[in-house]
């Protein structure tokens, strides 16, 4: 009876790849990949039978990612469902803004199959890194940019703010790739219920290629509209630190405010 393993590359490429994963391909009779080409020409150099997911992505506005998904994920359990031990490997932390891992092991789960998944460095673990934010310094809000856009969803500006996904921001039909001006204003907009204009943003970019930096282009809120995103950029929204004291809190600790100086 085979069995489903579902893994993460890391974000850099070939550098981010624990031991734990790469037995686990190794042990694999089917692999399957979801990455970017440079990554993917690498892994098939060590794994020349892998299957790439990829290809099931449309042309840009032409298909609905959900459909996209629903492939991918019947790609994984086939199979699976043919007795083989299947390992699928995704760019990043498998599990960290993905679709198609969470729905793979839950639906192998409800037909009977042993399904794990292994944790790997995501976008979110670089950027920590590259641009020296520690998400307990402050707090962190992790958000998908379309969803916190279309939906009521508080916003804390006293802490850390990622938003996943600012490169294909406001596209409801799921088809594109791209976003438009009016769209990341639209966010702006929304953001600006929380942060004065001038507050400032970082657009950030994890180096892919081990050749490469990082992105890291720091602009104030009301100019997001003019820059550039790719489908890898996040935006993050470094807090204010205007921290008030609850009063009421520290009564029940039986201190005053001084007490945090
Ligand atoms: N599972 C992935 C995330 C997939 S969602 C992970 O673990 O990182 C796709 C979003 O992740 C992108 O829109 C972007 O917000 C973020 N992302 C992916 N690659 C990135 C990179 N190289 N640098 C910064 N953010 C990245």
């Amino acid at each position: 009876r085979g069995k489903l393993v579902i893994t993460g590359f890391g974000i850099q490429l070939g550098r981010h790849l624990t031991r734990r994963v790469e037995s686990e391909l190794d042990k694999a009779d089917v692999v399957l990949a979801m990455m970017d080409d440079f990554s993917l020409t690498w892994l098939k150099g060590k794994y020349p039978a892998l299957i790439d997911l990829s290809l099931l992505y449309g042309k840009d506005g032409e298909k609905d990612r959900r459909q996209t998904y629903r492939e991918m994920e019947l790609a994984i359990l086939e199979p699976l469902r043919a007795g083989k031990n299947v390992c699928a490997i995704f760019y990043g932390h498998p599990g960290v803004f993905a679709d198609v891992p969470h729905a793979a092991i839950k639906q192998a789960r409800e037909e009977g199959y042993e399904a794990i998944m292994e944790p790997a460095i995501s976008a979110d673990a670089c950027l920590y890194a590259d641009l020296g934010l520690d998400p307990g310094m402050s707090g962190l809000q992790s958000y998908e940019a379309t969803q916190f856009l279309v939906y009521q969803r508080p916003l804390d500006p006293s802490a850390l703010v990622v938003l996943w996904q600012i490169g294909v921001v406001g596209d409801l039909t799921c088809t594109q790739f791209h976003t438009y001006s009016d769209r990341v204003q639209a966010l702006v907009t929304k953001l600006l219920r929380w942060y004065e204009p001038e507050h400032e943003v970082i657009l950030y970019e994890a180096a892919v290629l081990p050749i490469e930096g990082h992105r890291e282009e720091r602009l104030p809120l009301s100019e997001l509209p003019n820059a550039s995103f790719k489908t890898i950029t996040t935006l993050v929204i470094p807090p204010k630190l205007e921290w008030l004291a609850d009063h009421e809190a520290l009564a029940s600790l039986g201190v005053t405010e001084d007490a945090l100086l």
